[in-house]
C-alpha cells in the first residue's frame, strides 16, 4: 500500500472582487489530479508557475481546504478530517518553503526554532529536548553550538537546513518541499539536494518535491510528474527522463 494515495483532487479558489468584495469567479487551480507515492520515495511535481503545484502541495498536508477528492495517508482519508482529527497527521506531514528566511522567527534562536514542534507536541522538554535538538543540527550538518544562534547569523543554505531540521524533529513520514533551494545560490543548491537525499536513505521518508528546475528535481526524484493547468499530464520515471532529454 502506497503511504500517499491522492485521488481526483480538485481545489477551486474563489475570486473576490468589486467594492463588495463579492465573489466574481473561480479559479481552477487543481482540476482532478490523481497520483501515488510509495515509502521511501520521491515523486517530482514540475510545470509552468500557476500550474497548481503548490496547491496540490498544501491541500495534500490540509494546509489549504479541498474542494473535494481523497487524500490517503496510510489507507486513511485525511480530506474531510476535522482540524481535531487530524492533529494526530500533522505531525507525520511536515513542509520546507522556499524562503528559509520568510518561514523562521528572527527573534527565536535556531535551537528554539528546531525544536518548537517537540514543544507544540509535548514530546520533550529540558535537557532532553536540548539533546534531541543538538541530534537534529548535527543530521543537517550544522553545529549544535551555533543552535544559540539568531537566524540572520546563518547563510542562506544554512538556513534551509534550520528548515529541514525541524522538518525532521517529529519523524515524519512525507516532507514536502515546495521550491526548497531556488531562493539558495546555485553553488549551495547540489548541498541541500544532496543532504535531502541522504536524510531520505537514512530514515526512509518520502518527498513531494516541487521545483522549476528540471536538472534538480530529475537529480532528487524516483519518478516526476508533469503539471499543466491544474492537472498532471504525465508521470514520468527517472530512466525515461534521462533517456529523453
Ligand atoms: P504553482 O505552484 O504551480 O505556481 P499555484 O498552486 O501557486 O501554482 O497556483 C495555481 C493557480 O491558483 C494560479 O492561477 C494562482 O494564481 C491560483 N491561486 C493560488 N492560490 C490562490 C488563492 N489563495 N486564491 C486565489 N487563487 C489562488
Ligand atoms: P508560488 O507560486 O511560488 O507558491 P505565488 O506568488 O503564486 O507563489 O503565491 C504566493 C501566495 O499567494 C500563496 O500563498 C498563494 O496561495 C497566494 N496566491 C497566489 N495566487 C493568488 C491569487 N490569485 N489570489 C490570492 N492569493 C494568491
Amino acid at each position: 500500500r502506497p503511504l500517499l494515495e491522492v485521488t481526483d483532487l480538485v481545489k477551486h479558489y474563489a475570486v473576490r472582487g468589486g467594492v463588495l468584495r463579492r465573489q466574481i469567479g473561480t479559479v481552477h487551480a487543481v482540476d482532478g489530479v490523481s497520483f501515488a507515492l510509495g515509502t521511501g520515495e520521491t515523486l517530482g511535481l514540475v510545470g509552468e508557475s500557476g500550474c497548481g503545484k503548490s496547491t496540490v502541495a498544501r491541500t495534500v498536508l490540509r494546509l489549504v481546504e479541498p474542494t473535494s477528492g481523497a487524500i490517503k495517508l496510510d489507507g486513511e482519508d485525511i480530506a474531510p478530517l476535522s482540524k481535531t482529527a487530524l492533529r494526530p497527521y500533522r505531525r507525520s506531514m511536515q513542509i520546507v518553503f522556499q524562503d528559509p528566511f520568510a518561514s523562521l522567527n528572527p527573534r527565536m534562536t535556531a535551537g528554539d526554532i528546531v525544536g518548537e514542534p517537540l514543544t507544540v507536541h509535548g514530546l520533550a522538554t529540558g535537557a532532553k529536548k536540548q539533546e534531541r535538538v543538538a541530534e537534529l543540527f548535527q543530521q543537517v550538518g550544522l553545529r549544535p553550538d551555533q543552535m544559540k544562534n539568531f537566524p540572520h547569523q546563518f547563510s542562506g543554505g544554512q538556513r534551509q537546513r534550520i528548515c529541514i531540521a525541524r522538518a525532521l524533529s517529529l519523524g515524519p513520514r512525507l516532507i514536502v518541499c515546495d521550491e526548497p533551494v531556488s531562493a539558495l545560490d546555485v553553488s549551495i543548491q547540489a548541498q541541500v539536494i544532496n543532504l535531502l537525499i541522504d536524510l531520505q536513505r537514512k530514515q526512509n521518508f518520502s518527498y513531494l518535491f516541487i521545483a522549476h528546475d528540471l536538472a534538480v528535481v530529475a537529480h532528487i526524484s524516483h519518478r516526476v510528474a508533469v503539471m499543466y493547468l491544474g492537472r498532471i499530464v504525465e508521470i514520468a520515471d527517472k530512466r525515461e527522463l534521462f533517456a529523453n532529454p
